[in-house]
């Protein structure tokens, strides 16, 4: 994302490589111009004759095909450096113009032309290249920061005025100066230095260097060095056309074309470094300054000379005054909108570029402090972990990222959305506005909704939204935070996509959950509460028990005896379930291994929670316990849902080979609730399988479905060598139907309800006895 104020030009720099050559016309020009500027050389070397003639058609021709160049390059760069190619070109067609003009002007008059005409396309063309280093990529994105660029040229030029009089025009007389022309031309070199100035700083703002820009540099400094020596010899009047110095404009403009054959740089967006990029500028704050004090002592050292103040040396010093307390103010208030950007990125979440969760605190804490009616919404995504556990960081920023975007959208400025979390959004809706809070929940809910049939953003994500309004029974943000999370709770426990108002009953409720939290904490560390409840799995055509399934009770102290479904859910919440299951595994292990001398072989059978299928120690608890307790390996039977099963992928199945490995079973348990695939149920590594309560309920009546699938689902797993348990068989209709079908194994009310461990050994042993 790009920041408040961050515009493209705020980038660093990467030289891509090198583009393959583009033919040989590209190449042939530019030979071309070479050719010229040796011939011009070596020209003046045998001192030919008409050497002006030679020197402006030179110039003329080069500055010409320069610019071809640069209006070609510009059509094939990016837009972002559209400009700069473009500007430069006006540079290069100004200079082949104005020589041009300067060499007919010289063939029909007398002396050196300095025309008003010429100087002002010769100072036009400087500007447009000026104008050019200041739109490249890595000049500041401001007009203020680029007006200091400009100002730091301007300062640099002015501070070496006394400084050149003193080594160059000390001696030269006022006659040559006062022909306001001449004294024009010294305008050139001064504003080469602030070029070359802008081109420094530019460049010290990209991180790496670009090899064209470097060229650049070269050409405009080979091009000040003309200038320069071009003035000193002219005051002094010494100065005839067909100068050897005459070679350095065509190859200052040789340069560029050079220049354009260099690939496009490559812009990296990197919000960071920009900040740190604007820091480390700061350094050239300094740098005016040295040259300021250089100039100071110049100018008294010119007093001395001179005897008074040489009004070129008053002029400028005046000048260099103005432009240095300009920009001193430029530079505070560049300063200033840092600090106001900084302050925004503290504000703001980076991601989707929404408030923060310190930005919505103190918006919320305003309106609290003031006693203004208003209404919190707080979101939480529903599948947003899955998401990122599935696909990446990558994916889920993106969904974030879209879901805000929906979201904003939704709200269409009825209140104030904020990140305020990971995956959890909030909404301030103003009580004074009187717009309805629940009609905004509904609103941004259906925003999540699928918007057409290929939208995958919604198919992953839904909501639960919790609503507090602030009232007098809250004592301050805090408070009313907290009952927005209860009613987010209570949405949550209602089922996906859905919105809850926090109300007194919610909250009382509430209070009760926060309890039952503490207590389950201390219930484990403590021991003593929990309890194992074993109901018989039996072979339908015998009635005869070939196993027990543990199942896990708490004795509250003063709830009583919970089931599993009133604190499963919440240990599964505060990650209790594997301490959980880990105490029932054990509990388990040892009734079982207890019962071996009553009923050989007799299996145990243990829920394990999905959460504890995806931790890599369990198959290795799993061999300690069996091993601790004596308990024969293939006498445990470990039951995993479906859903838990066809939720992983690989690592699953890994983990379950880990787990048959140590020689133990494992039951697909629930099965037909999960819509497994049953090409995938044949790479499951599982001993058994057990059709869901909800099938065998159906058994028994008239649905010959029902009875049908689950003759399916028997013949199927037979075929997999899977031992099928028919669960929760209740009636004598369903006996006989499960017996029917041929399903080896029942478990249900029809052939004992869970039981303590002393019932079932005194009804193994009743057996026993009567075997
Ligand atoms: P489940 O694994 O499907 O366990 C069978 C559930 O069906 C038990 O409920 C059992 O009492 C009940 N049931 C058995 N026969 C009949 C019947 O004929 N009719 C009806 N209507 N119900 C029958 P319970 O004990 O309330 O357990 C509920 C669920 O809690 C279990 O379903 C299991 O998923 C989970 N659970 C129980 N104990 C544990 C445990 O120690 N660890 C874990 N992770 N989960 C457990
Ligand atoms: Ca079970
Ligand atoms: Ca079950």
């Amino acid at each position: 994302m790009s920041l408040p104020g961050a515009a493209p030009g705020g980038s660093l720099l990467r030289a891509a490589a090198p583009a393959p050559g583009r033919g040989l016309r590209s190449w042939t020009a530019l030979a071309l111009c070479a050719a010229v500027i040796v011939g011009e050389l070596l020209w003046f070397l045998l001192d030919l004759p008409r050497r002006a003639l030679v020197s402006d058609a030179a110039a003329t021709v080069v500055a010409g095909i320069a610019a071809a160049y640069c209006l070609r390059v510009a059509r094939r760069h990016p837009s972002a450096l559209r400009t700069f190619w473009r500007l430069l070109a006006v540079t290069m067609a100004l200079a082949a113009a104005g020589r041009a003009i300067w060499t007919v002007a010289r063939l029909t008059g007398d002396g050196l032309p300095h025309t008003p005409l010429i100087a002002t396309i010769f100072i036009a063309g400087i500007c447009a290249g000026t104008g050019a280093l200041l739109s490249f990529l890595s000049a500041p994105d401001s007009a203020i920061g680029r007006t200091r660029i400009l100002l730091d040229g301007v300062i640099v030029a002015l501070a070496l005025v006394p400084i050149s009089w003193l080594i160059a025009l000390r001696d030269v007389t006022g006659s040559s100066l006062a022909d306001p022309l001449r004294s024009l031309a010294l305008v050139y070199p001064m504003l080469d230095l602030v070029q070359l100035t802008v081109l420094v700083a530019i460049s010290s703002g990209s991180r790496v260097r670009w090899p064209a820009l470097s060229l650049i540099g070269a050409s405009l400094a080979v091009r000040a060095l003309a200038d320069t020596v071009y003035v000193s010899l002219n005051v002094r009047d010494d100065y005839v056309a067909g100068h050897l110095i005459d070679v350095c404009w065509p190859l200052s403009y040789l340069l560029i074309a050079v220049a354009t054959r260099y690939p496009a740089p490559v812009r990296l967006d990197d919000a960071d470094d920009n900040v740190e990029r604007l820091l480390a500028a700061r350094w050239r704050t300094a740098v005016p300054y040295l040259l300021v004090g250089g100039s100071i002592v110049a100018t008294l050292v010119a007093r001395q000379v001179a005897g008074s103040s040489p009004a070129i040396v008053f002029w400028s010093s005046l000048g260099l005054l103005a432009a240095l307390a300009i920009r001193q103010r430029l530079v505070a208030r560049e300063n200033r909108q840092l600090a106001a950007r900084m302050r925004g990125l503290a504000h703001q979440d980076p991601l989707t570029g929404l408030p923060n969760r310190l930005a919505f605190n103190r918006e919320l804490q305003r309106h609290v402090r003031h006693r203004r009616p208003v209404t919190v919404l707080l979101l939480d995504l529903d599948g947003f972990k899955q998401v990122n556990d599935r696909f990446g960081h990558a994916t889920g920023d993106q969904l974030l990222t879209a879901v805000a975007e929906r979201m904003r959208h939704a709200l269409d400025g009825e209140g104030v959305l904020a990140r305020v979390g990971g995956d959890e959004f909030a909404v301030l809706v103003d009580g004074v506005r009187e717009h309805d809070p629940e009609l905004i929940a509904r609103r941004l809910l259906a925003a999540l909704g699928p918007a057409g049939p290929d939208d995958d953003i919604a198919g992953h994500c839904t909501a639960s939204i919790g609503i507090a309004a602030y009232g007098p029974q809250h004592s301050g943000q805090a408070d009313l935070l907290r009952d927005a999370d209860i009613a987010m709770y209570a949405a949550k426990e209602a089922g996906k996509s859905a919105y809850r108002v926090c109300t007194p009953a919610l909250r009382r409720q509430a209070v009760s959950r926060a309890e039952l939290i503490a207590d389950l904490r201390r219930a484990l560390a403590e021991g003593g509460q929990l309890e194992l409840a074993y109901q018989p799995i039996v072979a339908v055509g015998t009635g005869a028990m070939s196993g027990a399934e543990a199942l896990v009770r708490w004795r509250h102290p003063r709830h009583g005896l919970l089931g599993p479904d009133r604190f499963l859910p919440l240990a599964e919440e505060i990650g209790l379930i594997v301490a959980v299951d880990r105490w029932v595994l054990r509990e388990a292990c040892r009734a079982a291994a207890g019962w071996q001398e009553l009923a050989p072989g007799l299996t145990v059978a243990v829920n394990i929670s999905p959460a504890n299928l995806r931790r890599p120690g369990l198959a290795a608890d799993v061999a300690e316990v069996v091993r601790d307790t004596g308990l024969a390996p293939a006498a445990l039977t470990l039951e995993l849902t479906e859903t838990a099963l066809i939720d992983g992928t690989e690592t699953v199945l890994e983990r379950l080979r880990q787990l048959r490995a140590t020689g133990v079973r494992i039951a697909i348990d629930d099965f037909g609730t999960g819509y497994s695939s049953l090409s995938y149920l044949h790479r499951i590594p599982a001993t058994e399988l057990k059709i869901d309560q909800s099938f065998v309920a159906r058994l028994g009546g008239a649905d010959p479905q029902a009875y049908a699938t689950v003759a399916m689902v028997s013949k199927l797993a037979a075929a997999f060598d899977l031992v099928v348990v028919a669960e929760g068989v209740e009636t004598e209709e369903q006996h006989r139907a499960v017996a029917e079908i041929g399903c080896p194994h029942g478990q249900g009310y029809r052939y004992g309800r869970p039981a303590t461990l002393a019932q079932l050994r005194s009804s193994l042993r009743t057996a026993q006895a009567s075997a």
